[in-house]
């Protein structure tokens, strides 16, 4: 059973949020910490700064993924995540790409695609997803940086989630590449502004910009899971 395409109305989707939760007219993917218990649309995963609880907890890794690994398999979670990598945060890169290949295995296992933080640790992620061949879909959310690595990133299948504070090519790279999310994150944004100034951006109606994005999140099968 497939929801909301039966209602005229087209919903805004908000693919990453800490606060938000779904409403008639948005649909939000909340996102929980791994010890939390995902209530409505939700990701839930080891958030890489987490993963300095190794310091004091060498069982970090296997105590945190079995909640993960339980909490995933829940219908209303849609997405694993967030997971990945930040070389200026979390624990050493070892132990961090330890989590993200099993967060990566779970997306594969469960065929829910990953909604990824990644912070000055590109090269790293691409040498990761090269050895993986993924073929869930990976998001890096709250993408600030300019077009010229976000060419890079979608070259390589990989879709960007912009918030309100982000870089007008790289959105226009993303939008052109048919792999252009929005999200409000941890800030007090409202969706809406965030559609907004995409369409401002991208010199499309917000309409058109809703119906690209929900075109998109039919595909991701897993959003639209729930009855
Ligand atoms: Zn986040």
């Amino acid at each position: 059973m497939i929801p909301y395409l039966s209602q005229p109305m087209i919903p805004l989707i908000d693919i990453h949020t800490h606060h938000g939760s779904s409403t008639a007219d948005v649909i939000a993917v909340r996102n929980w910490d791994f010890d939390a218990m995902p209530v409505g649309i939700s990701s839930i995963g080891v958030h890489p700064w987490q993963s300095v609880t190794i310091n004091t907890d060498v069982d970090f890794i296997s105590k945190s993924m079995k909640q993960v690994e339980t909490k995933c398999r829940m219908p209303q979670v849609v997405m694993i995540g967030e997971t990945g990598l930040d070389a200026l945060r979390g624990a050493d890169m070892n132990t961090q790409k330890q989590l993200f290949l099993k967060h990566i295995a779970l997306s594969e296992q469960l065929k829910k695609p990953l909604v990824i933080h990644c912070v000055k640790a590109v090269e790293e992620l691409l040498s990761i997803r090269n050895q993986q061949h993924p073929t869930q879909q990976w998001i890096i959310h709250g993408y600030r940086k300019n077009a010229q690595l976000g060419k890079q990133l979608l070259q390589q299948g990989i879709a960007l989630s912009f918030g309100l504070h982000s870089d007008a090519e790289a959105m226009k790279a993303a939008y052109v590449a048919n792999a252009l999310w929005l999200e409000t994150d941890d800030s007090e944004a409202n969706i809406v502004d965030v559609y907004q100034m995409a369409s401002e951006r991208l010199s499309i109606s917000v309409e058109e910009l809703k119906l690209n994005i929900y075109q998109r999140a039919v595909l991701l099968s897993s959003l639209f899971r729930l009855e």
